[in-house]
């Protein structure tokens, strides 16, 4: 099989995120950039299903700026085979994203499309989705395993109540939960050789995809402050703050 790992760079989970002072959006000056963690997760399942002789190619693909060549080389250090940015500044909504990767998957026809769920700087969890329906393809969503079973994809995921396995017929969009794996680091050696490994590079505007935004961002926000906790002498002291002081009994 081949697949095909979008990767997103996007700020680091570990760091604090600050409002811009006129809400407009979110500080990314001198902010660690990484890949986004469920892409990792989609990077790591590819290798192993590579290492495991189920997939021959891993093609990664980032749309964003020039730096997003750093996730790129992060996951050809990790294992995958080549990669391709799609450079494009500013915001570029999931629809957008979506209808590029469609053409990146015209071209490559891959087997399998690799995502995270979702992207940790918008939370959007709509991208593998959209590009489902885009390509008329069979799609599961928060994957916790993925399973080659013949010439279908076995694909677990959590569902209310238990876990769900579903056999997708290939082509087909796949997602990936946090339970899915674990990420491995890129050693060095790996890292080195990464470097020689190839990336193309092509500008979002040559794929004759409208990059409009379609959704204006009307304020972003600092979550409320968290106030400080208090220690209860008794449970009639809870009851009592509960009900006459928080009001929720
Ligand atoms: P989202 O729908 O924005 O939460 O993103 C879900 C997944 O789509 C991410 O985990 C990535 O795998 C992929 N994705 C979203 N935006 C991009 C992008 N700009 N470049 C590459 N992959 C992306």
């Amino acid at each position: 099989m081949k697949v095909l790992v979008p990767v997103k760079r996007v700020v680091d989970y570990n760091v604090k995120v600050r409002v811009k002072p006129d809400q407009s959006g979110v500080d990314l000056a001198n902010v660690k950039m990484s890949m986004n963690p469920f892409d990792e997760i989609a990077v790591e399942e590819a290798v192993r299903l590579k290492e495991a002789g189920t997939v021959e190619e891993i093609v990664v693909v980032s749309i964003g700026p020039e730096k997003a060549q750093d996730q790129i080389r992060q996951a050809l250090a990790m294992g995958a085979d080549r990669g391709l940015l799609i450079t494009a500044e500013g915001e570029v909504e999931s629809l957008a994203v979506a209808k590029l990767l469609k053409a990146v998957c015209e071209e490559e026809k891959p087997d399998v499309v690799l995502l995270g769920k979702q992207a940790i700087d918008d939370d959007r969890n709509q991208t593998g989705q959209m590009l489902a329906a885009l390509m008329g393809w069979s799609q599961g969503t928060f994957a916790s395993k993925v399973e080659k079973d013949g010439d279908k994809l076995h694909v677990t995921r959590e569902v209310d109540g238990g876990l769900q396995t579903i056999a997708l017929s290939l082509p087909a969009v796949v997602t990936t939960d946090l339970r899915l794996n674990e990420p491995r680091y890129a050693s060095l050696p790996n890292i080195m050789k990464a470097k020689k490994k190839p990336l193309d590079k092509k500008a979002a505007s040559e794929f004759g995809v409208d990059l409009t935004p379609r959704l204006e961002t009307l304020k972003v926000t600092e979550p409320p402050k968290r106030e400080a906790g208090i220690k209860v002498e008794s449970v009639e002291e809870l009851v009592d703050k509960l009900k006459n002081e928080a009001g929720v009994l």
